[in-house]
């Protein structure tokens, strides 16, 4: 009972915003030590195009590598991100079982992040879908922005509900909610999944929420009490916040699951065991990550 499904996204989200070339081998040994902690679900790479994110252009060879040394074994495990159908027909060559598809809540944040509006993105995602579910891959989507958007501020939770209802209907399992810029507060979150939750199941819906400000355990355990059980986070709370330079971005899972079992919830993680984890990407990193 209680239990909570944490989405460990360091892998991707984290590294993307890492400038230090990391090498293949390590990021291999890191998801290895990720899945040894108990994490059941990683988000490991980007199909992207090399010259958009240079820090996940190695995502072939590492699954390639994850391959080779037997950590393949459950690659129900394991998501990448795809932009496009290019990324996607790379990702079902590597053999992804599962992929993830992101669009925002904020036309100015698509036009600014992915040269698109939010209707284009849905779009792209629906071209993907079209090949992906007959695939029998499965597709988690995200939406960032849904409190505020760096671009244009306040984001209301009808525009939210406006994105993610036509995700929905295309056949995505779930999304996950980006609030983006670490700027919520508990409130924000409730006035999001009042309006949300009208529509759409709890267990469809998961917290991705930026520490920025410090918030995001906080909006984490509002959620718990909306009935959402899945959160993302980065270990060590890798990524950190290209709007707030020397910022937090991700929430570290190891305050997640500090905090989460230590409420009473299961994760199925070993601390101790994330900490190693976190730890062999500390020193490519140029900040202290946070290992509790
Ligand atoms: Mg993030």
């Amino acid at each position: 009972m209680n239990a909570v499904v944490i989405k460990e996204v360091g892998p991707r989200d984290g590294l993307q915003n890492e400038k230090e070339n990391i090498p293949t081998a390590i990021k291999a040994e890191f998801i290895a030590a990720l899945r040894k902690s108990g994490l059941k679900y990683i988000e490991i790479t980007s199909f992207v195009r090399a010259d958009r994110i240079a820090q996940l252009a190695d995502a072939t060879e590492l699954v390639a590598l994850l391959k080779e040394r037997g950590l393949w074994d459950h690659p129900e495990s394991y998501s990448a991100l795809v932009p496009n159908r290019r990324g996607l027909d790379q990702a079902l060559e590597a053999g992804l079982q599962e992929i993830a598809v992101f669009t925002a809540a904020s036309d100015a944040f698509t036009q600014k992040n992915t040269n698109c509006t939010i209707e284009e993105s849905l779009q792209r995602i629906a071209e993907i879908m079209s090949v992906a579910i007959p695939a029998g891959v499965r597709v988690r989507g995200y939406i960032s922005t849904v409190v505020e958007c760096p671009y244009i501020g306040k984001i209301k939770p009808e525009q939210v509900r406006s994105v993610a209802l036509p995700l929905l209907e295309m056949g995505v399992y779930e999304i996950s909610l980006g609030e983006t810029i670490g700027v919520a507060v508990p409130d924000e979150i409730a006035a999001l999944l009042d309006c949300l939750l009208e529509d759409i199941p709890a267990h469809r819906l998961a917290g991705h929420y930026h520490d920025t400000r410090g918030t995001a355990l906080l909006n984490v355990f509002r959620s718990l009490q909306y009935g959402l059980t899945t959160f993302d986070s980065s270990a060590g709370g890798l990524g950190g916040c290209p709007y707030a330079p020397g910022a937090a971005g991700n929430l570290a899972t190891e305050a997640l699951v500090y905090a989460l079992e230590r409420s009473g919830y299961r994760t199925g993680v070993s601390l101790p065991d994330l900490r190693e984890a976190t730890g062999k990407v500390q020193g490519f990193v140029s900040r202290p990550l946070q290992m509790i």
